[in-house]
């Protein structure tokens, strides 16, 4: 493993009051692994981010690097480096002396400084604008710059706590891509810190979806998204739609319907993606899911026409429906229409 977490705590002590910002959190990052920490603001990610980089101390639980501990060991004897959102660039170097800075201050070789340095920013994509100041580079630019002088030490870990959030939305994606680019092609171990689903879902190998100083669910970005652990999970990534109640012989029932849970039964939380379900006016075959309601809402949204079904019998529970616009789209059903819902048990 390049980096493990062992049932990781962190307590903050604030004008007289204990606040757990990590409440016992172990991870295991494998060796080249791009790595997501995914949460709302304020669940404990940069507090985390700053226990595996040794800029704080956990109250409790071990911290690995490459099979040492390290949890009492300081920052700058550990082998990985941090970026962060603020790019903190010296205003007044250049992109050539800004990403030397560090070979310098080690005393390498002048040389070698010169190899290292010229194959970052080939690699950043910043050949040839090492003689211009920060102020006059874009903010992705600006981000290039800082991660190459990051990665020029050649940590065997490269932090990165929310370091495109100050970008605007179209730079943000092709900086999620050619991060990901940049990542693959000097084979590190990174670990991303993000609240944003698309971001971790585009980049990551891994995520660790945090809630409220715990992590909720780890695993890739297709099972985070089909197959979600908790409520929480569910609702944070995409949107999801949530039925509850009591299951009897694999079957919930609700007003006129079924939702199959095939292997369930007593109280049960049932989640369903809007894009698994298709909406018809003709009550579907037994072997599918199908619940009954009222369309409350038809909302156009390009690829796809989103559909608010308010189910008959639950007064309150509106399900999100969307449905693909491929070829003529028309839709399927307006407002008022009575209409059947289903999916296969396995959505
Ligand atoms: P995130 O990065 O996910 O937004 P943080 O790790 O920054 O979350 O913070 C987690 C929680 O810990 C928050 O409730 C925050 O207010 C609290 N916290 C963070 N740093 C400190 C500190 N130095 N002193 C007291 N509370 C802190
Ligand atoms: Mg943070």
């Amino acid at each position: 493993s390049a980096i493990e977490l062992e049932d990781v705590v962190k307590e903050y002590h604030s004008h007289g009051e204990v606040v757990q910002a990590v409440k016992g959190v172990t991870l295991d990052i494998a060796e080249g692994e791009f790595f997501s920490l995914l949460g709302p603001s304020g669940c404990g990610k940069t507090t985390t981010m700053r226990m595996i980089a040794g800029f704080e101390a956990p109250s409790k639980g071990l911290v690995r690097l490459h099979g040492q501990d390290v949890t009492n060991v300081p920052p700058n004897r550990r082998d990985v480096n941090m970026v962060f959102q603020s790019y903190a660039l010296f205003p007044h170097m250049s992109v050539w002396d800004n990403v030397a800075f560090g070979l310098k201050q080690r005393r390498t070789p002048q040389e070698e400084i010169g190899r290292r340095v010229g194959e970052m920013l080939e690699i950043v994509d910043l050949a040839g604008r090492e003689k211009r100041m920060p102020r006059e580079l874009s903010g992705g630019q600006q981000q290039r710059v800082a991660l190459a002088r990051a990665l020029v030490n050649r940590p065997r870990a490269l932090l990165l706590d929310e370091p495109l959030g100050a970008l605007d939305l179209k730079l943000r994606q092709a900086m999620q891509i050619e991060l990901k680019r940049i990542q693959r092609e000097v084979g590190i171990t990174f670990v991303y810190v993000t609240h944003d689903q698309n971001e971790a879902l585009t980049m990551s190998d891994r995520i660790a979806v945090m809630n409220d100083g715990l992590v909720e669910q780890l695993a890739g970005p297709r099972e985070i998204y089909e197959r979600p652990a908790t409520p929480f999970v569910a609702g944070f990534i995409g949107t999801s739609n949530l039925l509850a109640g009591s299951a009897n012989g694999g079957e919930l029932k609700i007003g006129g319907g079924r939702v199959l849970v095939p292997g369930h039964d007593g109280e049960v939380t049932v989640t369903v993606r809007p894009e698994k379900i298709t909406i018809g006016t003709e009550e579907p075959g037994q072997g599918l899911s199908a619940v009954r309601g009222t369309v409350t809402e038809v909302v156009y949204l390009g690829t796809y026409t989103s559909y608010a079904v308010d189910l008959a019998a639950r007064g309150e529970t509106i399900i999100t429906v969307f449905q693909q616009n491929v070829h003529d789209a028309t839709a399927t059903a307006e407002r008022g229409d009575s209409v059947w819902l289903s999916w296969q048990a396995q959505h």
